[in-house]
């Protein structure tokens, strides 16, 4: 009978320090010892990354991006060497390797590069020879054969693409938290862990600010099937599996409230009303690689007048799209291009909202209750976001997970047909 394979993703606190090395490593020769075969993605230890960032900065101001992935592919290298290390003390077979030695190949965008194909022969022969295999996170080797990373938190991706290479059983993340909540619980006390999400959920909520998962690791899960068990490294809770919807078993209406801070706003001012001038916007900060969320442009009431286009964007993404924007503006003619920084974003998820009306004037009214100002909406059929002042993000959450009953013991069952 063949032995069934996990993937065991280390976060950088999981491995912050020796102790906590030597903790994961006996967390994962005991996983090995119960007859599996494992693959462990670790993540660079505790600040590392930040903190080769912050090297870089110290003697380039922008930093060369080919020599940052090589700068901080190193972090990840450190962390598997040190828990390959710990695991052959403890008795047992284990080869580190990095990204580019497990077959990991991504496309040519560094810093954030994307995954396009996993070549994990390396693997399949370690663990064919009854190794334990540690794979650097967070990097890969392009097709041009240069070192990359895949964005912050992007062990996550590397983790989830090796489970589907191999076909491993499940995904678990190891993690600081719990599992996925109803809400941050640093900000809402009584914020529920969810036993289970869908991968739309999960997708929606990593894309307006939670931070268990990178965004593109659970798009990769769900276009694979992988099913990720996110779960804290401490004890041995269950925490939350991410799952398809049909395989999931309870049905709320609204599943958890996001929010994030780490937006910022960008107004162009005298866009010409004529067809093409948003297509030249957003193009160039598409070629750009800038992640673009709510966009808002409003239709000039007298003809031949200027428009007005709002949108948000990652603040790790600004320089870059600023830098993006000049000629097209000028191109244009655009006469003010404004930054805000200081606004945030508050949104509720729930696959239940599909088809329950009402759920958007309820998110309203809590706000103005709250006399919290509304400037932009989006929504999806799953997720109602609303950009605010950044100051009344805290509350703004609380009613809003208090309004749908998120809490401990509150779930509100869905009604009517789905
Ligand atoms: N070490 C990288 C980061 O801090 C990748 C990761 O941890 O997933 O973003
Ligand atoms: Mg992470």
């Amino acid at each position: 009978m063949t032995q069934s394979t996990v993937v065991m993703k280390f976060g950088g606190t999981s491995v912050a320090d020796a102790e906590r090395i030597k903790r994961a490593a006996r967390r994962i020769v005991a996983a090995r010892e119960s007859g599996k075969r494992v693959v462990a993605v670790l993540s660079a230890r505790g600040k590392t990354t930040d903190e080769l960032i912050a090297m870089a900065q110290e003697v380039s101001e922008v930093p060369d991006p080919r020599e940052m992935d090589m700068l901080l592919s190193t972090g990840e290298r450190i962390s598997c060497a040190l828990c390959a290390m710990a695991i052959n003390d403890l008795g047992h077979r284990a080869i580190s390797l990095t990204g580019s030695q497990a077959g990991i190949v991504t496309d040519t965008s560094h810093t954030k590069a994307r995954i396009l194909d996993v070549r994990a022969d390396r693997i399949r022969e370690a663990l064919a020879e009854d190794m334990i295999v540690l794979v650097a996170g967070f990097q890969g080797v392009s097709t041009s054969r240069d070192v990359t990373t895949l964005g912050r938190g992007g062990s996550d991706t590397t983790a989830v693409a090796v489970a589907a290479a191999i076909d491993a059983e499940v995904c678990e993340i190891y993690t600081d938290v719990a599992g996925v909540f109803s809400a941050d619980p640093r900000i809402v006390p009584d914020a529920r862990k969810l036993p289970q999400v869908s991968f739309e959920e999960m997708l929606e909520m990593a894309a307006s600010g939670a931070k268990v998962l990178q965004l593109r690791s659970v798009e990769y899960a769900r276009t694979h099937g992988v099913r990720i068990h996110c779960r804290s490294s401490f004890d041995s809770e269950p925490g939350t599996f991410v799952l398809r919807e049909e395989d999931t078993m309870e049905h709320p209406l609204i599943t958890a409230v996001t929010h994030s801070t780490e937006e910022a706003r960008i107004t162009l001012v005298g866009v010409p009303d004529r067809p093409g001038a948003a297509a030249s916007i957003f193009a160039a900060l598409a070629e750009a690689n800038c992640n673009v969320d709510t966009i808002i442009q409003n239709e000039p009431l007298t003809e031949g007048r200027a428009a007005e286009v709002s949108f948000t964007i990652g603040t790790d993404d600004l320089r870059a799209a600023l830098t993006a924007l000049e000629p097209v503006c000028g191109e244009l003619g655009i006469t003010r291009i404004d930054t805000d920084r200081e606004i945030g974003k508050v949104s509720i998820v729930g696959a239940g909202m599909r088809s329950h009306p009402g759920v958007a004037a309820k998110v309203f009214q809590t706000l103005a209750a709250e006399d919290v100002n509304i400037e932009m909406i989006s929504t999806s059929p799953i997720k109602i976001s609303c950009v605010i002042r950044a100051d009344a993000v805290p509350r703004s959450v609380r009613a809003l997970h208090a309004a749908f009953q998120l809490g401990e013991g509150g779930i509100e069952p869905e009604q009517g047909p789905r």
